[in-house]
């Protein structure tokens, strides 16, 4: 209609708002602020009249449930600060990307304290007060699921959730030994110290997956915590590009007290290989030395010895010295050495740290050890393949290191085997979709798939529950089922691991086997094709968009593989603690040939992940990043856009929109409507309500709408024909 007011679609900001000034059959033509738009009518929705100033809380509020109301919404909100809005049970949280001390104190803590969901503005708090509750109330484990993409700010918000349940559940601690809270908070900074790294996308990047365990007694305090983390990131170690970092441990340890740094033979971190490879350095914002100290002190909190703290600290040393070792052509043919008197000062000094023996360091660098039937052949090994066997012998020794960690804070806290509830709280790495995707994408979405399936069902229940508790039907609604994508990728057998499992035992398998193994095998499925200009790419066509893996280093990184040589010798270590992140294999699997499945691993984590979750009651934090400069105040509305159909916030509204999307309590309807049916004014009571909405309703001509015990439930599109009505009059 001419003159009313609808969104059209934008390639710049996705949406735009304006006026219609000409209608052309199916096409509008319509007078935005900046331009005027031609536009399908098809493609346009109605804009609400009486959108609220300052947006509202929870999108099912908005009387027009549809994107560009959805986003409208968020960013209003966020331009006044108001980083936090419920779509239903889900909280939408977006970075502000500045510091924001008022919402998070404890006088804000105390106010959430019993405060039921939606009673105050929408915040972490009040999705853990809801957890805490709910656990109490009904004895029914919960689960906080927190998802985004990088730099969106899952590991804040999980902090913020942490500390709400430390202080539900803590007890008063005395000085001398530590509260099982207070070692679930500091077990924070321990990780973040192994396990986080300045990005291009987040200057403080979580390089792994993590599941926190909060084990309550009968009072609901808290009397255990398990924590489970999911594929660090193993490359970063040897290879890190510019301007990003390598793990942060590295650049503190550099700068850490002087006796330190000449126990350890360290110093400036731009002469270390391992980390000089970036130009970035050091960061704004983080003082490393500072950092050293307050990371020793947390491993002092989660009681990580003083010992243990020097050998942890040794190894990290011995890595960088060993990243410094080069090698050149040796006397032999195809045989190598360390270069020169500097690689050789650094070969020393790494053998020295790991406390192991340095001919036998060398050795393992250097030869690799062939047990046929009848002999045993020693080769050597090239300058190029000796550099790939230290960086193998770097990568392995960091991730038992950081295994090790867990595997202490975990003890260190304790479990309460008794806990008959818990609260797990999942800080995950959400969707990727880069320019090139490899092997960690591959497992980075399909751990997507499986939460965004266990998202979905969950939705739709909600959903289904709130039509049942209004005693209407809901028996139209259907959902889109991701597990034709999860079939694909984890069905056993055939699925894609399984066959990458098979490539990766068969030893004459390259990547372009195993890419051709997949075409054939897939060549009908239609969620998997093969890009036309590439012989060794695939695409699946995810939930969230289409990704094109590179299969080129899928068999390599897919790979468990402990270098036998490598072993035997850090299992021969005079420090305890470097042979003990290497125990004696069982004799089975040191017989070389079996080998370990990364993916088929992942995926038996990821199946006992969703096992735990199917147990929980489960309640949703979606954390988005408005922009990519890492800045403040500044709203993308495309990239907040994408990010939204990523995490199911769309998908969640699309159902809600293939129901009654918009729902208003009775009195709100007669409020606004009332004008359609004047004459229903002067009535009053329940009752009448009832049939005041009714009398509206037959009066507007709708159909489908339905009503239910407190609630007017309208289809998509109805409470715009009624606004247009009313307008009308
Ligand atoms: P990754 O997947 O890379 O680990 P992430 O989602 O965990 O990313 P965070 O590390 O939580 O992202 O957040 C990135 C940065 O954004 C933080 O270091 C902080 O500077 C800022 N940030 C996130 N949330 C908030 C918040 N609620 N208040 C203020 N700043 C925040
Ligand atoms: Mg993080």
């Amino acid at each position: 209609m001419i003159g009313s007011h609808v969104w059209v679609e934008d390639p710049d900001d996705a949406w735009l708002d304006g006026e219609v000034i000409e209608i052309n059959g199916e096409e509008i033509k319509v007078k935005c602020t900046a331009k005027t738009v031609v536009a399908k009518t098809s493609n346009s929705y109605p804009k609400d009249p009486e959108f609220p100033e300052c947006g509202v809380d929870d999108m099912t509020k908005l009387a027009y449930l549809h994107e560009p109301g959805v986003l409208q919404n968020l960013k209003c909100r966020y331009d006044a600060n108001e980083i936090y809005t419920y779509t239903g049970g889900i909280l939408i949280a977006i970075n502000p990307f500045k510091r924001l001390p008022h919402l998070y104190d404890i006088q804000v803590m105390q106010k959430y304290k019993g405060a039921a969901l939606g009673e105050l503005s929408p915040h972490p708090f009040a999705v853990a007060d809801s957890a805490y509750r709910q656990m109490i109330n009904e004895g029914i484990s919960q689960a906080i699921l927190v998802s985004g993409e990088s730099g969106a700010g899952k590991t804040e918000s999980t902090k913020m959730l942490m500390r709400y349940l430390a202080y539900m559940g803590g007890r008063v601690s005395n000085a001398e030994e530590r509260s099982v809270e207070q070692k679930v908070l500091e077990s924070n900074p321990v990780l973040e110290a192994f396990g986080n790294a300045k990005t291009v996308r987040n200057n403080n990047s979580s390089r792994f997956g993590k599941f926190v365990e909060i084990q309550f007694d009968q009072r609901g305090r808290i009397s255990g915590a398990a924590i489970r983390t999911y594929l660090l990131e193993r490359s970063r170690v040897c290879q890190v590009s510019d301007p990003e970092r390598n793990y942060h441990c590295f650049y503190m340890l550099c700068s850490a007290r002087k006796e330190d740094v000449e126990k350890y033979k360290l110093g400036n971190p731009r002469t270390f290989h391992y980390l000089n490879q970036s130009n970035c350095i050091e960061l704004d914002a983080l003082n490393d030395s500072e950092e050293y100290i307050a990371t020793r002190r947390a491993m002092d909190v989660v009681g990580i010895s003083e010992e243990e703290q020097d050998a942890i600290f040794r190894v990290v040393a011995a890595i960088l010295h060993l990243g410094n070792v080069e090698f050149s052509k040796g006397q032999e043919t195809d045989a190598s050495e360390p270069k020169n008197d500097k690689s050789r000062f650094h070969l020393k000094t790494a053998a020295e740290l790991f406390m192991c023996d340095e001919k036998s360091l060398e050795e393992s660098l250097c030869k690799r050890v062939f047990v046929t039937r009848d002999e045993t052949i020693t080769k050597a090994l090239d300058p190029n393949a000796a550099a790939l066997s230290r960086d193998a012998l770097a990568k392995i020794v960091y991730s038992k290191l950081f295994d090790w960690l867990v595997e202490k804070i975990n003890v260190a806290i304790g479990q309460d085997k008794e806990s008959k509830f818990l609260i797990g709280v999942l800080d995950i790495y959400g969707f990727e979709s880069f320019k090139t995707n490899s092997f960690e994408q591959f497992c980075i979405n399909l751990t997507n798939e499986k939460l965004q399936q266990h998202f979905n069902q969950h939705v739709f229940k909600m959903e289904q529950e709130e039509y049942e508790r209004e005693a209407i039907d809901w028996s139209y609604i259907e959902f889109v089922d991701n597990q034709d994508i999860l079939d694909l990728i984890e069905k056993k057998p055939g699925g894609i691991i399984a066959l990458l499992d098979e490539a990766c035992m068969f030893p004459r398998s390259t990547h372009e086997t195993f890419a051709q193994k997949l075409y054939q095998t897939f060549k009908d499925h239609k969620r998997f094709s093969k890009p036309k200009l590439s012989r060794t790419d695939f695409t699946i066509y995810h939930y969230a968009g289409d990704v094109t893996y590179q299969t080129e280093l899928f068999l390599d990184k897919n790979k468990d593989y402990v270098v036998p040589e490598h072993q035997a010798l850090l299992a021969a270590s005079k420090c305890s603690f470097v042979s003990s992140l290497f125990p004696p294999l069982p004799e089975e699997s040191s017989k070389s040939s079996k080998f370990s499945s990364i993916g088929s691993g992942f995926k038996l984590q990821l199946q006992s992940l969703l096992e735990t979750l199917s147990s929980t009651e489960p309640h949703y934090v979606r954390c988005v990043k408005p922009n990519n400069a890492l800045k403040p105040a500044i709203f993308e509305n495309n990239n907040v856009l994408q990010q939204l159909r990523c995490g199911g916030v769309m998908e969640a509204i699309r159902i809600s929109c293939a129901g009654f999307p918009s729902r208003k309590l009775f009195h709100e309807f007669i409020d606004r409507f009332v004008i359609l049916a004047p004459e229903v004014r002067n009535k009053s009571g329940k009752k009448d309500d009832i049939a005041a909405c009714k009398k509206i309703l037959e009066k507007s001509n709708l159909t489908g709408y339905q009503i239910g015990k407190t609630k007017v439930f309208l289809r998509a599109g109805q409470m715009a024909e009624l606004d247009g009505q009313r307008g009308e009059i």
